[in-house]
């Protein structure tokens, strides 16, 4: 395995794990949107602040984990919304 693969395979690990933690942490789904975008917010902040690569890849990783269970789960507080009712 090469380096670059081996840093991409710790990665989505951390990213499972975070995945994982966050649903421990808040099951059922509700305020996913809120809780990525806070989460987007503060790895800005982050990056904004040069804040130390440690602390940032903790934040994006956050970021992420919120992404795949956007993925995976939905927005339920916008999932109610018919087909029609979708339409600009
Ligand atoms: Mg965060």
């Amino acid at each position: 395995m090469t380096k670059t693969k081996f840093a991409e395979v710790v990665t989505l690990q951390a990213i499972s794990a975070e995945t994982m933690r966050a649903r421990l942490k808040f099951p059922g789904g509700k305020h996913l949107l809120a809780a990525a975008t806070e989460e987007l917010g503060e790895l800005a902040k982050a990056l904004l602040q040069k804040k130390p690569k440690d602390e940032i890849e903790k934040e994006a990783i956050q970021v992420a984990a919120m992404m795949v269970r956007i993925i995976e789960e939905g927005c339920p507080e916008y999932d109610s919304l018919t087909a029609e009712e979708s339409k600009p």
